[in-house]
């Protein structure tokens, strides 16, 4: 029997939403036992991402949970009210299974799915397209991690990106958390979840192999477009 995996995207909305999920929800289409939470930043569940949810015909929770008020213009940290939401449905309706945290504009390796499923605690791997360095990834000794590679260390424990760990919901303690301070929501939740580096369980190779891409879609920028009313005006009638 397999493990269900409960992939918690974080969404808002702009004009590259559905494209977006429509990109995500394509490839999640492919993945057994797969639950699909999607919390929205918004006050209300939006009828175009209810519809991807719909018709992507995978079992789906979606949650509306926006951001604080005092947030709303910074705009950062990004996707915490969504995933604090998403953490408490899990805490109340779920009790076995994996959690991954899967942002809406990621790319993703059906492999990581096989990879992550198998989670008993903590799993970790190597995210591309991150930082500086290209790639951000837990260093891999005799089958144990024993550092971290990452462009921003920034006085982290666990100096990884969102999309580079699974966690096995067992392992999800009341205590679980995730701050609104950008920069340090994986390393202070994973401290919240009380783990030891030795727990670690490398995947994807020892982490030689990246599954998954921490890709980032251009902001459209709508032209100034003035639409010549004279000229539709001139057209035979
Ligand atoms: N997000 C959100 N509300 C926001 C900004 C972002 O829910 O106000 C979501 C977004 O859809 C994505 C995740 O949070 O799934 C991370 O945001 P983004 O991809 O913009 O951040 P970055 O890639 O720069 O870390
Ligand atoms: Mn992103």
């Amino acid at each position: 029997d397999l493990k269900m995996i409960y992939f918690v995207t974080p969404t808002y909305p702009r004009p590259e939403q559905v494209p977006e999920l429509t990109r995500l929800a394509h490839t999640l289409m492919h993945v057994p036992r797969l639950h699909w939470i999607i919390a929205d930043d918004q006050p209300a569940c939006s009828d175009i991402v209810s519809d991807i949810l719909r018709r992507s015909g995978l079992p789906y929770t979606h949650i509306s949970s926006p951001k604080p008020y005092i947030y709303k213009e910074s705009n950062i940290p990004r996707g915490v009210a969504n995933r604090r939401a998403s953490l408490t449905w899990l805490r109340d309706n779920v009790h076995e299974g994996v959690l991954y945290f899967g942002d809406d504009d990621n790319t993703v390796d059906l492999q990581l799915f096989d990879e992550i499923r198998q989670t008993k605690k903590v799993s970790m791997f190597p995210v591309g397209l991150i930082g500086t360095y290209g790639v951000s990834t837990p260093v891999v000794k005799d089958g144990k991690v024993v550092a971290f590679f990452d462009s921003w260390p920034g006085s982290r424990t666990f100096p990884v990106d969102m999309a580079g760990f699974a966690v096995n919901i067992e392992f999800l303690k009341p205590s679980a958390s995730m701050p609104y301070i950008a920069g340090h929501e994986e390393d202070r939740f994973l401290v919240s979840l009380g783990l030891k580096l030795d727990e670690i369980e490398p995947l994807a190779a020892n982490c030689s192999k990246v599954l998954v891409w921490h890709t980032k879609t251009a902001k459209y920028k709508k032209p100034s477009l003035k639409i010549n009313l004279e000229k539709i005006d001139d057209l035979p009638k």
